[in-house]
């Protein structure tokens, strides 16, 4: 099938750029056919986000959004905490301490999935082509290497490589230009990192892992409104991290916890520290008497300034978080998704009007440099390696500072580097301690299983494997012996276990791929890298209600 712009992944990135290339077109009497691939189900099912929304890219794409009845954008920032939480005790740091830039006033709290699902009735209004259900499986290349667009996994492939009934074969999609918008560690957007180098002269990518609930509260205790962060306990000060805890809708809270990749200890269990997170004294009463409705995890792109690839190669570029536009402070990086997606329409537009293709979009490069998205991650790219290298205690508050400073104009002179890859950052079991978590409650603090029923994650069984190693023998004969092999715990939907025989021998990995919710963790942090996450049939995954 052949269109002007293919768009892999319905995020906010991929959206917003089908909809300014169809408001350019419209605007400018110009035929142009755009299509967008998404992976999960349905648009929003794979979408996972706290989300507090700054409005600039809502504003605009769409200015009259805030008098459309049907957008989910509703719940206006009221109220804005910031606590540090220590074992039995928490602190409220005033706002005035805080950094003008973390203000979260004129933002709203909303479920980016249903922002999701929001944008793609304006992109179909307008004539885009939605494909939920179709997962982009494969780079297409013209013959002189420039990206020619991709094809979708073929459907109804046996575990055994062999077709099964009602087999049918993956599309070609052909675009004069093709986008890749697939979110945090895209599978084809590493593959094009790669290939192209487009991160030769950048640091390397940091990444977080967010696990998230939605529960429905007792409506005495809901406050409309209120965004409350904390960092702290549980985490020990040498790993980074914190909590987010947002009331929208009605009665509804969003509760979460990050943790960032480059932790150390391999015994770490970022889903255990979320179950205990919510067990403190300070934050366990909001959720006495209420309902846990929704569970679910994803990386979130932590590098930031430092770490932004080239983002143009011969007939494609890449837009969002597969680039990495998360301003980590704010915990925000929907405005810079849809900010770069329409960057990159704009240049596209103009391309394919003036009858070229397949080239390079050096156009929306140079948006990018001059860009009040660049501006943003610029003012806090060194608080991530201030953390990183001097813990939440010192780090913090020199980060802190460092804001303070830039907001004055006259903050550090330099970039701090990121040195090492997530992946790298793991100490040898031997040396660190078992983390001894509390068995879950039932109440409050759940177990993974129970947890992964709740995201209503379905993969057909009889397929071949969407977890691929590498090297088979290395989980048992590497990763075991020198870090206790971390995927058991770092996957926060129970996939990766390690079984023996009754008296302890034995030991083999077992990968129970139909439980992966798509967070993209083991494909970031198995210090070996030899897992590599690839997509499943479309349609598979997670199914996110209200994430
Ligand atoms: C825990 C957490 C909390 C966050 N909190 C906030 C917040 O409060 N405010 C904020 O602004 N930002 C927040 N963020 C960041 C924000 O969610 C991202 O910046 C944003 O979602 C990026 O948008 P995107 O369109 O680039 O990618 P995504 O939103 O990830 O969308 C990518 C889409 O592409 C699809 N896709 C991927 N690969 C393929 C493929 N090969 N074929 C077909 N489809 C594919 C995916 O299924 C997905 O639907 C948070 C992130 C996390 C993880
Ligand atoms: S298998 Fe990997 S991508 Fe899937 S849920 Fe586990 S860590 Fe996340």
């Amino acid at each position: 099938m052949e269109y002007d712009v293919v768009i892999v992944g319905a995020g906010p990135a991929g959206l917003s750029a089908a909809i300014r290339l169809k408001q350019l077109a419209a605007e400018q009497d110009f035929e142009l056919s755009v299509c967008v691939l998404e992976k999960g189900a349905e648009v929003g099912a794979h979408i996972l986000s706290g989300a507090v929304i700054d409005p600039i890219g809502l504003d605009a794409l769409l200015p009259d959004w805030r008098e459309d009845e049907t957008c989910p954008v509703k719940t206006e920032v009221k109220a804005d905490h910031f606590m540090v939480l220590g074992p039995s005790g928490s602190i409220r740091l005033p706002n005035i301490m805080m950094p003008p830039l973390m203000n979260n006033h004129g933002n709203y709290i909303a479920s980016l999935g249903n922002v999701a699902k929001w944008l793609a009735e304006k992109a179909e209004a307008l004539g885009v082509e939605i494909y939920p259900g179709f997962a982009a499986a494969e780079v297409l290349y013209n013959d002189d290497g420039s990206v020619k667009g991709v094809a979708t996994g073929d459907m109804g492939i046996g575990k055994n490589g062999e077709p099964k009934d009602g087999y049918m074969p993956g599309m070609e999609l052909h675009g004069k230009y093709t986008f890749f918008a697939e979110g945090v560690r895209g599978s084809l957007s590493k593959h094009l990192i790669n290939n192209f180098k487009l991160d030769a002269d950048s640091e390397p990518q940091k990444f977080g892992i967010g696990i998230k609930e939605v529960w429905e509260i007792d409506p005495a205790k809901h406050k409309k409104g209120l965004v409350q962060h904390s960092f702290g306990w549980p985490l020990d000060m040498s790993t980074g991290g914190g909590s987010f805890l947002y009331h929208f809708d009605d009665n509804l809270v969003a509760v979460g916890f990050v943790v960032h990749l480059n932790y150390s200890n391999p015994y770490l269990s970022p889903f255990d520290e979320f179950q205990r997170f919510k067990t403190h004294p300070s934050i366990r009463p909001t959720f006495e008497g209420g309902k846990r409705l929704s569970y679910g995890a994803r990386a979130i792109t932590e590098g930031g300034y430092q770490s932004v690839p080239k983002l143009t190669f011969p007939g494609g570029v890449l837009v969002g978080c597969s680039a990495g536009f998360v301003n980590v402070p704010r915990i925000k990086g929907s405005h810079n998704a849809m900010a770069t997606g329409m960057m990159a329409a704009e240049a596209a537009f103009e391309a394919v009007r003036d009858g070229r293709a397949n080239d390079e979009l050096a156009a929306y490069q140079t948006a990018y440099e001059g860009s009040h998205v660049k501006k943003d991650l610029k003012r806090v790219r060194n608080v991530k390696p201030l953390w990183s290298r001097f813990g939440t205690l010192i780090g913090v508050g020199l980060g802190g500072i460092d804001m303070w400073m830039n907001n004055l104009g006259i903050g550090l002179p330099f970039t701090l580097k990121h040195k090492k890859t997530d992946a790298a950052s793991l100490k040898p079991a031997a040396k660190c301690k078992p983390i001894d978590y509390p068995k879950p409650d039932g109440v409050i603090s759940f177990d993974k299983l129970s947890s992964v029923f709740l995201s209503s994650t379905n993969h057909e069984e009889d397929q071949p494997a969407h977890l691929t190693l590498k090297d088979p023998s290395i989980p048992i004969e590497t990763n075991l012996p020198t870090w206790a092999e971390p995927a058991q715990r770092f996957c926060p939907a129970g996939v990766y276990e390690v079984v023996t025989n009754d008296d302890g021998t034995n030991p083999r990995f077992q990968i129970n791929a139909q439980n992966c919710v798509h967070c993209k963790t083991c494909d970031i942090k198995d210090p070996s890298q030899n897992i590599n996450w690839v997509v499943p049939e479309g349609g598979g995954g997670p199914i996110y209600v209200n994430m």
